[in-house]
């Protein structure tokens, strides 16, 4: 294990455009259950609630259930708010010490914008506000918007959170400035992700693809390991990220 956090460490130290790719394995440790697999938020609710049509036509079924993990666990608010974990804050140190230029991730907990981190991509959008569907307004995301049982726009227009729903393009601008990050590091580090969801799995490859090291942290295996990882850290988010912190110096 010492050997492959040196090699990464070096390779970190060295890079010219470090970048990081994060999915829902880096904020575990702050707390948020992941979406799929055991413990998973999908063993709890229907994931047909967050499919745009249904969401459209039933907003009074996705309603409830939103409000439950929006205000509820994946919540930054207060005491027993989620908080950005050592793996987030690194990221953000490296960024402001100039040693990483952006961080792409896949989660829409906004764990990386609270730790800090400017320079970030949220692929899959993030549940700060609400957007109306009919006049494109935009309200924060917190208890008093959303106390009504189904909330609603003062344009009369249905508020949707602004993450990307099941059956939802990804916003134009994250994918693009996504796709310049890959294209343009050399060295992108993978953080707990499994690479299953499309299209944001394809970023690590078009990454590789124009030559860049990639270094994966992970306590699993994922897709990526066999196929395009250069250093494998089977460790979880925070504990690879504390000793590759003192290793890079
Ligand atoms: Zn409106």
């Amino acid at each position: 294990m010492e050997q492959v956090l040196l090699q990464a460490a070096e390779r970190i130290r060295v890079a010219k455009y470090l970048t990081a790719f994060s999915g829902a394995g880096i904020s575990v440790e702050s707390g948020i259950p992941p979406f799929r697999g055991p413990g998973g938020i999908w063993n709890k609710y229907d994931p047909a609630i967050l499919d745009l049509d249904v969401f459209i036509r039933q907003p009074e079924r996705a309603w409830p259930a939103i409000k439950e993990m929006f205000l509820g666990f994946l919540s930054t608010e207060g005491e027993g708010g989620v908080q950005p974990n050592a793996a987030h804050n690194v990221l953000a140190k490296w960024e402001a010490a100039g040693r990483l230029k952006a961080v792409i991730t896949q989660n829409i907990d906004g764990l990386h914008v609270a730790a800090g981190s400017r320079d970030v991509v949220e692929y899959h959008g993030h549940c700060r506000s609400l957007v109306c569907l009919d006049c494109g307004a935009r309200l924060p995301l917190n208890e008093e918007t959303t106390q009504a049982p189904v909330p609603r726009c003062s344009c009369g227009g249905l508020l949707k959170p602004d993450f990307v729903f099941f059956g939802e393009g990804i916003p134009p601008e994250a994918m693009a400035a996504a796709e310049r990050a890959a294209r343009r590091t050399d060295c992108m580090i993978l953080v707990g992700t499994s690479g299953v969801v499309y299209p944001a799995a394809a970023l690590p490859m078009l990454a590789k693809q124009n030559g860049a090291t990639i270094i994966e942290v992970n306590p699993g295996r994922s897709d990526y390991t066999a196929s395009i990882v250069d250093i494998f850290i089977p460790l979880k988010a925070g504990e690879a990220f504390e000793r590759l912190e003192q290793l890079v110096g």
